[in-house]
């Protein structure tokens, strides 16, 4: 299916991240009990926060509740805020030792005074679900392996999931972040896209937006994207999270506006996010398979 066409478009589709979750966990869960079946153990997520970010609490809460509900094994290892650095190594290399745990996260931001690269360093390879490691990161773009950061590969699946093919598209990215931007951009330009990364130096951003078939944005700036930014019939993905002056949570895109010019576009809530856990089941899936293929 063509998604772009040259001519505007009355009333965008639609991208529903729930009903592509949904969709992708039903195949987690099939694996999972196929897994357990043939190991005797369900795959296994653990999770180390530290301290009483309440944000942090709700996304670690998220996760736990999503590996029940795909039939994977799942802790969390809560801290205290002045553990030190130390005790948050520890945990990291008991976690990443044991044999049930396929994959480690470190829930971020970590309270002042622990040392959030040393940590994200320190889960082992094989185990780093959120791919955040420096090495997951130069493996994106050299050899992409199964476990990809879980915000971009859940965009390229939910592209799939509707049909649209960024091979030969011009996709702008707003945001170079390593968690967003950065890597994808590696997935679009291995998807074959010609790819420009728009950032906070960008001069006429418009300008730039205005060339995407596919527009990606993640500057965390609500109302950033607005219709005139918008090529008509183009894709746009708004993974920004915001909250707008009623407090109400919105993304970086018009909505309402931009439905009027693109062919699809993703809501917030309701897009992104949903697909973000999604992916870091899939990696934890990917890793427990691997980790038991290398065990053969
Ligand atoms: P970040 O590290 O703060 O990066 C924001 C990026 O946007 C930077 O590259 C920045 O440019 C750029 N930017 C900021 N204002 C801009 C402007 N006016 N024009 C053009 N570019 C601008 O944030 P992040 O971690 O990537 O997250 C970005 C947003 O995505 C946040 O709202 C976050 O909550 C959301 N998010 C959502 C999910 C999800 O699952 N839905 C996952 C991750 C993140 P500079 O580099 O020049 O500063």
């Amino acid at each position: 299916m063509n998604a772009m066409t040259n001519e505007s478009i009355s009333r965008a589709k639609l991208i529903d991240g729930k009903a592509v979750s949904a969709f992708v966990r039903e195949q987690i869960k099939k694996e999972a009990a196929d897994f357990k079946a043939k190991t005797g153990r369900a795959p296994g997520l653990a999770v180390i926060r530290v301290g009483d970010d309440k944000a942090s609490g709700i996304y670690v809460r998220n996760k736990m509740r999503a590996c029940d509900e795909v039939g994977f094994d799942s802790r969390t290892v809560w801290l205290p805020a002045d553990c030190g650095m130390d005790e948050v190594l520890r945990n990291i290399e008991a976690l990443g030792d044991d044999p049930s745990v396929d994959g480690l996260l470190v829930q971020l931001p970590l309270p002042c005074g622990c040392d959030e690269r040393a940590a994200v360093l320190a889960v082992p390879q094989g185990k780093d679900v959120d791919a955040f490691h420096s090495l997951d990161a130069g493996r994106l773009r050299l050899a992409p392996g199964r476990i990809l950061p879980c915000t971009p590969s859940g965009i390229m699946a939910m592209l799939d999931y509707y049909g649209i093919d960024p091979s030969g598209k011009e996709c702008v990215v707003v945001d170079r972040s390593d968690i967003v931007g950065r890597p994808m951009a590696a997935m679009l330009l291995a998807a074959d896209a010609t790819v420009t990364v728009a950032h906070s130096r960008t001069r006429d951003l418009g300008a730039v937006t205005r060339r995407a078939d596919i527009l990606v944005s993640a500057a965390g700036r609500a109302g950033l994207i607005t219709a005139d930014m918008v090529k008509p019939g183009a894709v746009v993905i708004d993974v920004g999270m915001n909250r707008n002056a009623e407090g109400k949570l919105c993304g970086d895109v018009d909505f309402e506006e931009v439905s009027k010019v693109a062919s699809y576009i993703t809501p917030v809530p309701g897009g992104v996010g949903p697909m973000t856990v999604t992916m870091l089941l899939r990696n934890t899936m990917n890793a427990a398979e691997e980790a038991i293929a290398k065990a053969k």
